[in-house]
């Protein structure tokens, strides 16, 4: 191995102990990652050169000298990280430690036959905004589909009309930036690897509702991307075969019945919302793909339910315990530690979640019931956020998921020349 790739992968190692547990003495860094301590010195002064290390507090120890603590400089980096919707994009700058430094929001149509261009456009636009600032690592892009791999960032996503979309490609030549491309929810995983579960669960699944359903399963501390980087469509999980139409051409799939436009054809057959808007009406499509309007209708529903209105309260009653049951059976194939949930469709959480409940404890098998399934908070940001945590995690990876990328994200780290 040539001095450079070990130096390397110390540095990464190094980077990924303290962003993983948080700041530590050289000492215990020695111990943790066996390394002498000569090299800790030599490779801890390198990093602080490159203001990606401070000096913080002294620990203090019983007998001998206090040892120094080492910890990550928030602001050492930063990375764009773009959401991909049906009908808009969302960008966002975040730093290293994962603080928003701003948000912005563009109208976009990736049906356009120019969809790619608008999208290099957006990105392209925001990067002149922020790129005088410290170092701009790269750019993360989550979409609603299957990637082959995030370091190349082929798109197929059928709820954009994408098929075989070079994403990556394309942002990386007009942008002479590294780029990553993941399906959405495993770059929320990413987020959750960095920041949050991740850093004291190594089998953790993250599971999103709202427009989608969708899941991400991480073992061993890596997510599980499957043969063709489309692991994880929890929202195709047969529920009943005589249900609705799911977009994805089948009847009866889990998010048919309680994805956004989902909930929203049950509360119309039940005569809880007005007719739909004559535009929104395309017999052909499924109930899971038609109506533009659904995330509005999920909302007046909500407000609903919160107003004491029984039906609307049931109708989430049933989602929730749809939602559990297939819940239960993933939880009973994977094993992991903890579950996450997160999605827009959180912000109706409260009356989902009684049936939820009882349902996902039925169903478990004795011996996982006590399972931790957690709801986090969520905003508009959020997917956009995970997007960047891919760009993000790339230094502290020493498994080098992010492949070639990884290695253009961390030499812009450290201000050396690709
Ligand atoms: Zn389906």
């Amino acid at each position: 191995m040539a001095g450079s790739d070990r130096g390397d992968l110390t540095r990464t190692a190094i980077l990924a102990l303290l962003g993983t547990v948080g700041p530590l003495s050289r000492t215990e860094i020695a111990r943790e990652l066996d390394l002498s301590p000569a090299s800790v010195t030599q490779v801890t002064r390198e990093l602080m050169g490159h203001g990606m290390l401070e000096e913080l507090d002294l620990k203090p120890s019983r007998g001998g000298r206090p040892a120094q603590r080492l910890g990550l400089v928030g602001s050492a980096g930063r990375a764009l990280g773009v959401k991909v919707t049906a009908d808009h994009l969302v960008i966002v700058d975040v730093r290293l430690d994962g603080e928003v430094l701003g948000s912005w929001e563009r109208p976009f149509d990736p049906s356009s036959p120019h969809a790619l261009d608008d999208l290099v456009r957006a990105v392209a636009d925001v990067v002149a905004q922020v790129e005088a600032a410290p170092p701009l690592l790269g750019v993360g892009v989550g979409v609603p589909g299957s990637v082959d791999d995030q370091a190349v960032g082929t798109v197929n996503a059928p709820t954009l009309g994408w098929q075989a979309m070079p994403v990556g490609e394309r942002l990386r030549r007009s942008l002479s930036l590294p780029v990553l491309v993941e399906n959405d929810v495993n770059a929320l995983a990413a987020a959750e690897r960095l920041y949050g579960r991740g850093r004291t669960h190594r089998d953790f699944l993250v599971l999103t509702i709202g427009r989608g359903v969708g899941a991400a399963i991480v073992m061993d501390g890596r997510v599980y991307r499957g043969a063709r980087g489309g692991a994880g469509e929890f929202g195709h999980v047969p529920v009943d075969p005589s249900g609705p139409m799911c977009g994805c051409g089948t009847a009866g799939c889990l998010e048919a019945f309680v994805g956004s436009a989902g909930l929203v054809t049950a509360a119309r057959s039940k005569g809880l919302l007005g007719e739909a808007p004559a535009s929104a009406e395309d017999p052909h499509s499924g109930a899971a793909t038609g109506d533009p309007g659904a995330r509005a209708a999920v909302d007046e529903l909500g407000r609903a339910a919160a107003a004491g209105d029984r039906a609307a309260q049931d109708l989430f009653d049933e989602a929730g315990r749809i939602l559990g049951r297939s819940t239960a059976g993933l939880i009973n194939v994977v094993d992991p530690e903890v579950v996450v949930i997160l999605g827009e469709g959180v912000a109706n959480w409260p009356f989902w979640q009684v049936g939820f409940d009882r349902a996902v404890r039925a169903q478990l098998m004795p011996g996982r019931r006590d399972i931790s399934i957690e709801v986090e908070s969520w905003d508009e940001t959020s997917w956009a956020q995970g997007a960047a945590a891919l760009v993000l995690a790339t230094p502290f990876d020493a498994a080098g998921a992010a492949g070639e990328q990884g290695r253009l994200v961390r030499a812009r780290l450290i201000g050396a020349t690709p």
